[in-house]
């Protein structure tokens, strides 16, 4: 069994609720949620950081952050959407696999992110994630 709790979660060891799944990559609601709809898209095949990606990868996750943001601005109508990956400790990564955040924004939100954040409950992830589904469809 990896070690990796990314890729535990992609081989399905570990619950996540999933809002989108392609060839390359896994998109699930962060039991952190800084706002409703806080989706983390992790690529699949084990990649520790954003310069491990080949050109493939690359593209696979970018175009799956696209379409799931876009589903994500259809459900909440959020003011804005931060997009951001972090690599490495000094960068406060805790978690050595690619995965990109989406961030739905609201106006009066500080752009700070400190962790540990709001931990809703599992059944509002549920809820939330069939929001950003149905906009999927
Ligand atoms: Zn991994």
């Amino acid at each position: 069994m990896s070690e990796c709790i990314f890729c535990r979660i992609v081989a399905k060891q570990i619950p996540a609720t999933v809002v989108h799944e392609d060839e390359d990559t896994l998109a699930f609601m962060d039991i952190g949620q800084v706002n409703p709809g806080h989706v983390l898209i992790a690529v699949k095949k084990h990649a520790d950081n954003i310069f491990a990606l080949d050109e493939a990868q690359a593209s696979a996750v970018f175009r799956s952050a696209t379409r799931v943001a876009r589903a994500i601005r259809a459900a909440f109508e959020p003011q804005g959407l931060s997009v951001y990956q972090a690599n490495g400790k000094a960068a406060g990564q805790t978690v050595f696999h690619l995965h990109i955040h989406l961030v739905p924004r609201y106006e009066g939100d500080g752009m700070a992110l400190s962790w540990p954040v709001k931990n809703p409950p599992r059944e509002k992830l549920a809820e939330y994630a069939e929001k950003i589904k149905a906009r999927l469809a």
